[in-house]
This record gives C-alpha cells, structure tokens and sequence, in this order.
C-alpha cells in the first residue's frame, strides 16, 4: 500500500506488533477528530481523559499526557485493548501519522516516478470524449 512517497513494510503481524511495542508514537502522542460513539468513548475511557481543542472549523481531542495503559513492554491491556486501537493502523488511516510511523518506509526514486506516472493526467486527444 502507497501513500505519498511512503508505502507500508511487509511485514507478519508479530512483527509488526513488535514494532508498534518499541515505538508507541500512537499510543503516547494521539491528536483524532472527535466524534463521540461508543468505541471512542470505550477508547477515551482506556486512555484516561483527553482536552477538547478547536481551530475554530473543526474540534479535536488531544491527549496532553500519554495513554495510562500504555508501558515500556507495550499494552497493558493488549488483548482486551479498546475496539479503536484494533482497527488504529498508523499511516493507514491518517497521513498525518506517515512520517512518525515506523510500519511505512520511504519508496524509491523509480517508485516515485511510476507512481508520479501513473497519477498523470492523459495526453492531449485522449481520454473521455
Ligand atoms: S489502550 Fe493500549 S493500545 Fe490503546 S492507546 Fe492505550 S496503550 Fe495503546
Ligand atoms: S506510529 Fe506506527 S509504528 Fe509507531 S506505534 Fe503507531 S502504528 Fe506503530
């Protein structure tokens, strides 16, 4: 999977479990939209309280201090983690979180230009009439 100039390291799952464990960007430094159903209420109430800040457009949820169950070893509650943290990929669902997101590395320079190709727009005289 591409986004921007990163794409996603192919890696198991375990490994990637034990990438996540030795980084835990997410779960120490987490900025999201807010939007209060049930799983963010279930996720907000795991990480211990969160401040309400807005830019006057949209209003997010900052976490000034790091998740309480989160520990050098990881998750303290992984198995059982909150419904948000399962489906929570990194660079997947936010590109905000790309460049801090050790699961992403940077594409080469002829991925860049195939991808920068593809993304053209067709020559002139061709295309949809
Ligand atoms: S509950 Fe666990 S996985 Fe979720 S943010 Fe906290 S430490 Fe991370
Ligand atoms: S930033 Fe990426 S590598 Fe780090 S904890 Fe989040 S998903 Fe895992």
């Amino acid at each position: 999977m591409y986004h921007l100039f990163y794409k996603r390291k192919e890696l198991t799952d375990e490994e990637e479990q034990e990438v996540c464990k030795k980084c835990q960007f997410c779960c120490r430094y987490m900025i999201e939209p807010l939007n209060a159903d049930h799983s963010r209420l279930e996720f907000l109430k795991a990480w211990g309280g969160h401040r309400i800040v807005t830019d006057g457009e949209n209003v997010y949820s900052i976490k000034p201090f790091a998740c309480k169950q989160v520990t050098d070893e990881g998750c303290k509650i992984y198995k059982e983690r909150p419904y948000w943290c399962k489906q929570f990929k990194g660079g997947d669902t936010s590109n905000v979180w790309i460049p801090f997101c050790r699961l992403y590395e940077p594409i080469s320079e002829d991925e860049k230009f195939e991808m920068l190709k593809k993304m053209a727009p067709p020559p002139l005289g061709i295309g949809p009439d």
